[in-house]
């Protein structure tokens, strides 16, 4: 045979970050999620997300934590620069959302991206703006109020084929607003906003609220007054598992689920799947519960690098932590169940 033989060249810097950076960030959802935990880590108690074109045009975070030192704006946008991990032991014992140090690297090589914040030492805020990972210029000195607002615009410009992928502004939109509810109801002492640029707020929680009134001003009084606290402690199997849950008088259409693990929004099909196979005794045929679930894990037993979005993590003892959970379910709504027929025939 004597084909061609193809020559193997590397790959631009510029090209390989941009499709790590792409990988992380998929899509606007995955960028502010990033941008929230962030805040949260930086134990902001006021966030304020403002969207333009759902997101693609504007992405913008304000928050009132404890801001960026102006030495960091130099470093911040490198690919894994974190003030929250020094060594990979530490990856096991972060208790941050982030870890890795990806996110504002991978926002800032797909979008135009300036940060502006203020630290309770320094006298006043600095602006600056970042491209590929870099600083442009030097931070410039601003009058603000401590914290820090991050601006993302232009998502995807270099990225063609993935802007064309997405779904529509609105579509997006949506999932934004999915999200922003979500961390909302976990994190109910955390005041949240979203709105669409020009337009007043689509979503506003107070601080200090608690699960159940925010699950009440999103989700609306059907769902909250149908909620029961759920709780488990398991020492053998090392978690902790607290959540609210409908009882069997609610049922609907739409199977709402949503986990945390440790804090961090994730995905878990097998836990979701059997939990709505438990409901399935209770409910009308084809319909689901609403389940809120706030899992902790001993940090050791989850591996959350498993996906460039930390979507999905995986966890040990799976299996039997979802039997755990799902026996105690059982027994939970088997109470609120007789506690119905108690009631009707009172
Ligand atoms: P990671 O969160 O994994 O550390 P990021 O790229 O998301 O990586 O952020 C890099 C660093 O920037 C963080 O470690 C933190 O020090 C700082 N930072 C980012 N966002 C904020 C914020 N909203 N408030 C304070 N510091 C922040
Ligand atoms: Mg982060």
């Amino acid at each position: 045979m004597c084909g061609k033989v193809g020559v193997i060249k590397k790959l631009d810097n510029d090209v390989i970050n941009r499709i790590a950076a792409g990988e992380v960030i998929q899509r606007p959802v995955n960028a502010l999620k990033e941008l929230i935990e962030n805040s949260l880590d930086a134990k902001s108690t006021n966030i304020q997300i403002t969207i333009k074109n759902g997101g693609l045009k504007l992405l913008q975070i304000q928050d009132n934590g404890t801001g960026i030192r102006k030495e960091d704006f130099e470093i911040i946008c490198e690919r894994f620069t974190t003030s929250k991990l020094t060594e990979f032991e530490d990856l096991q014992k972060i208790a941050t959302f982030g870890f890795r140090g990806e996110a504002l690297a991978s926002i800032s090589h797909v979008a135009h991206l300036s940060i502006t914040s203020k630290t309770k030492m320094d006298i006043c805020a600095y602006q600056a703006e970042y491209n590929d990972g870099k600083l442009k210029g030097q931070p410039k000195p601003l009058a603000g109020n401590q914290g820090t607002v991050i601006t993302v615009e232009d998502l995807f410009y270099n990225m063609t084929v993935r802007k064309q992928a997405l779904r529509t502004p609105s579509e997006e939109y949506q999932k934004i607003y999915d999200l922003v509810t979500k961390y909302a109801i976990h994190n109910p002492t955390v005041g949240f906003a979203l709105k669409k640029h020009t337009s007043s707020n689509d979503l506003r929680t107070p601080i200090n609220s608690n699960h159940i009134e925010n699950v009440r001003l999103i989700y609306g009084n059907t769902i909250a007054s149908g909620l029961i606290e759920f709780h488990i402690e398991n020492k053998d199997l090392e978690f902790n598992l607290k959540g609210y849950i409908t009882n069997v008088n609610y049922s609907h259409k739409k199977y709402q689920f949503f986990l945390f693990i440790n804090n961090r929004l994730v995905d878990c099909q097998g836990l979701k799947k059997s939990i709505d196979a438990i409901y399935q005794t209770y409910l009308p045929k084809n319909n689901h519960p609403f389940v809120y679930l706030s899992l902790e894990l001993n940090s050791y037993n989850v591996d959350v690098n498993v996906h460039p979005t930390k979507h999905e993590v995986n966890f040990l003892n799976e299996a039997e932590i979802i039997e755990s959970i799902t026996t105690a379910l059982e027994e939970k709504l088997l109470g609120s169940n007789s506690a119905r027929i108690f009631y009707t025939q009172a």
